[in-house]
């Protein structure tokens, strides 16, 4: 029988209401035998997540301070699980031995990673399903990056191929066996990787969210949801901020071709977001998404294009400040470039100065203050007009444009505008485009 990979983010996980929810969903489709749980997050009766109570732990008990007031919270919420769910497992057991880690001085992430550990051993028991510690089937380097290839491998050799098992998200262990953690949020990864190494039909990724909108809902009321997409649709979006998954969590997945589903748990009738290599395309314009805050170097010099080496002696200066580029629109005598000022903290004056010593510019200006919305979708390839209403419905907007950009692979359409008028600029265009097939 295929297999589907579920996770499911800990807002999902917060009470013993939620885990019922997990169960009826688990239990409606048999294929559905790997679950992968974060730890229990916010809800309205709890106002933290468990992950940040263990990581305030850690930081009390490696600073010499006492943590048990905030442990014992913790402690308390396991136990009230145990007992709504009417469990049988030896809850007190577990919170000694996670009570003893985070005394030993263990490291943060090993102390955090304990959320998803009691919470999948609680599961497991609700479920009647086999536990299988992540530990024992990710593996990261010494540098802490994850060695997908022995994953993978520990994955096809110890999960069990028929039964159905809980796995903690969030953690694996480095070569000397103690734990370690993916970013925050990384249960996303967990299940990208089990889904990928278990060759699985399909990747559900269960939240509190109805999938992916189209814009964002803090700026677009009642914006709709984004039905079906591609990989490299949602690589777009969620680089610039479009955030429901761990973006790490893609990668695994558009390698060999598995699709996602992004589903809610309040609605688990709704279909959500399918994302697939190749998506069936809902609409011309997938996503618009928005990203605030850049600074635009403009250098002009005469005859630009034929000094050989410009562009490189001027990329050079970024990347020995050790600042990311985010674009380089060019023109016949100058170039933008184009970063983050998160990146630039501190560093715009020898920037500046590097420049004129390496480049000598005849001009050099810098301006704060861009916005970067992106128009994303993969129907823009096969449809012409597509730029010519984005400029239309900015201009109505009464907006200004400092500069565009194309990707090669047409995909987006990427608008640089002033940061005040970022808003409006993506409402403007979700009202353009939100009915076009
Ligand atoms: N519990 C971890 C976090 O809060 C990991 C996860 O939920 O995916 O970041």
């Amino acid at each position: 029988m295929e297999r589907i990979v579920c996770k499911f983010g800990g807002s999902s996980l917060a009470g013993a209401q939620e885990f019922q929810r997990v169960k009826e969903i688990l239990e409606s489709d048999p294929r559905r035998s790997v679950v992968v749980v974060s730890a229990p997050g916010k809800s309205s009766e709890e106002p933290f997540k468990v992950t940040d109570m263990l990581l305030m732990c850690a930081q009390l008990a490696s600073a010499g301070f006492r943590y048990d007031e905030i442990f014992e919270q913790i402690a308390e919420r396991f136990r009230k699980l145990k007992y709504e769910l009417k469990l049988s497992l030896d809850i007190e057991k577990l919170i000694e031995e996670i009570n003893l880690h985070i005394g030993s001085g263990a490291s943060a992430a090993s102390c955090a990673s304990r959320g998803e550990y009691l919470c999948a051993q609680l599961m497991a028991d609700y479920l009647g399903w086999h536990f299988v510690d992540a530990a024992d089937l990710f593996l990261f380097s010494s540098e802490g990056e994850i060695d997908e290839e022995e994953t993978y491998r520990r994955i096809r050799n110890i999960m069990p191929s028929m039964e159905r098992t809980v796995v903690p998200g969030f953690y694996g262990a480095l070569p000397d066996g103690t734990l370690t953690t993916f970013r925050r949020g990384g249960s996303d990864i967990t299940g990208s990787l089990l889904a990928a190494g278990l060759d699985a039909a399909l990747y559900e990724n269960w939240t509190d969210v109805p999938g992916l909108l189209m814009a964002d809902p803090n700026i677009v009321k009642n914006v709709k949801p984004m039905r079906h997409m591609t990989y490299p649709e949602l690589r777009e979006l969620s680089y610039m901020g479009a955030k429901v998954l761990q973006e790490d969590a893609v990668f695994p997945l558009a390698k060999v071709g598995i699709p996602l589903q992004i589903r809610s748990t309040l609605l688990p009738e709704d279909p959500g977001t399918l994302i697939a290599e190749n998506g069936v395309q809902s609409g011309i314009v997938t996503g618009i998404a928005v990203k605030k805050n850049f600074r635009v170097f403009t250098l002009e010099k005469a005859k630009m294009r034929e000094d050989r080496g410009f562009l490189r002696k001027l990329l050079s200066v970024f990347e020995s400040n050790r600042v990311t580029v985010e674009g380089t629109p060019t023109g016949i005598d100058s170039v933008s470039i184009i970063v983050s000022e998160e990146q630039l903290s501190g560093k715009l004056d020898k920037i500046l100065e590097e420049i004129r010593m390496y480049c000598h510019p005849q001009r050099l200006t810098t301006q704060p203050g861009l916005a970067l919305v992106v128009v994303v979708g993969k129907g823009m390839i096969r449809k012409k007009g597509v730029a010519a209403k984005i400029f239309t419905s900015l201009a109505q907007a009464d907006i200004n444009i400092r500069m565009i950009s194309q990707g090669s692979s047409e995909l987006s359409i990427l608008v640089g505008v002033e940061n005040e008028d970022a808003n409006r600029a993506v409402s403007a265009l979700y009202e353009t485009f939100k009915g076009e097939e």
